[in-house]
């Protein structure tokens, strides 16, 4: 066996050239620690083929999954904040806006775009919880707003959906302006007989929750989503007494009557159309 021993001594090997896969090509499960080929973890609609974790994913992934071959059209793609405030807390706000901006490529926290779903037109909008922890500030409200207009003109189902943090700190008053003003303009889509699913995803918590969230013509979510308002410390605090166990959980929203169902997201595409089909007759 003299070919398999090494013959010359002193040969390092970087610990970057150790590696057998390279980076990105594994995906660890976070609650069974399966490891999962990538590729798989994309096919099964980023959950767990083991235990059906579901990943948290951005709006990029939603359009890809749920438009017919991933062709779509966003609405407002540039509209990005201001700073009506001026405010400052361990940084900038502007400054912490465009730093989000350049990690994540988004301009705010929501994506809205139009196109067909097994093969019926429909508007989308999806939450970034990756830029500032999805929070709703004004860019948030008004592309929402502009996005149920969409549906208004064109007359076609409007879907939110949420991840969210709450309201956005840094711009107080005005972030919660936008509850009162995405809510206005749900109920033009109401009274226009437009259906409006929302679907809630891990976590959909504060003000999102406290309005558009919980405003659809059905309310559904996906499996083992954090929904709630205030957070459960808060609470434990406040009534001072303990908590049930997975409160707060989808589960648990929907056995106190808050959510219609819950949607595998493998299912998601054809429960939507078939839903969708159903309201159209
Ligand atoms: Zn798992």
């Amino acid at each position: 066996m003299s070919w398999f021993t090494r013959k010359d001594k002193g040969i390092q090997t970087p610990t970057e050239f150790k590696r057998e896969a390279p980076d990105g090509l594994w995906y660890q499960c976070p609650s069974c620690k399966k490891a999962l080929h990538t590729r798989e973890h994309r096919l099964f609609a980023f959950t767990c083929s083991s235990c059906n974790y579901h990943e948290k994913i951005g709006s990029q992934e939603y359009f890809e999954l749920l438009f017919d071959q991933s062709r779509y059209t966003e609405l407002d793609p540039m509209l990005s904040s201001g700073d009506p405030l001026n405010f400052t807390d361990t940084k900038k706000y502007t400054d912490r806006v465009v730093a989000t901006e350049h990690k994540t490529g988004l301009k705010d926290a929501v994506r809205a775009a139009y196109g067909d779903m097994n093969g019926m037109p429909i508007t989308i909008a999806a939450m970034d919880f990756s830029f500032i922890g999805g929070s709703m500030g004004s860019v948030v409200g008004e592309k929402i707003s502009r996005a149920i207009d969409h549906s208004l003109k064109t007359g076609t189902p409007f879907l939110m959906i949420s991840r969210s943090g709450g309201a956005r700190m840094m711009e107080a008053g005005f972030s919660l302006m936008q509850m009162a003003k995405t809510s206005a303009r749900l109920a033009l889509l109401a009274e226009a007989k437009i259906p409006y699913i929302s679907l809630l995803t891990d976590p959909t918590t504060g003000g999102v929750t406290a309005s558009f969230a919980m405003l659809g013509d059905f309310n559904i979510a996906e499996p083992g989503a954090l929904i709630g308002f205030a957070g459960p410390r808060v609470i434990k605090e406040t009534i001072g007494k303990d908590l049930p166990k997975g409160f707060q959980s989808a589960d648990f929203v929907l056995d106190h009557g808050f959510l219609d169902f819950i949607v595998d997201r493998k299912d998601m595409k054809d429960k939507l159309s078939a839903l969708l089909g159903m309201l159209k007759n």
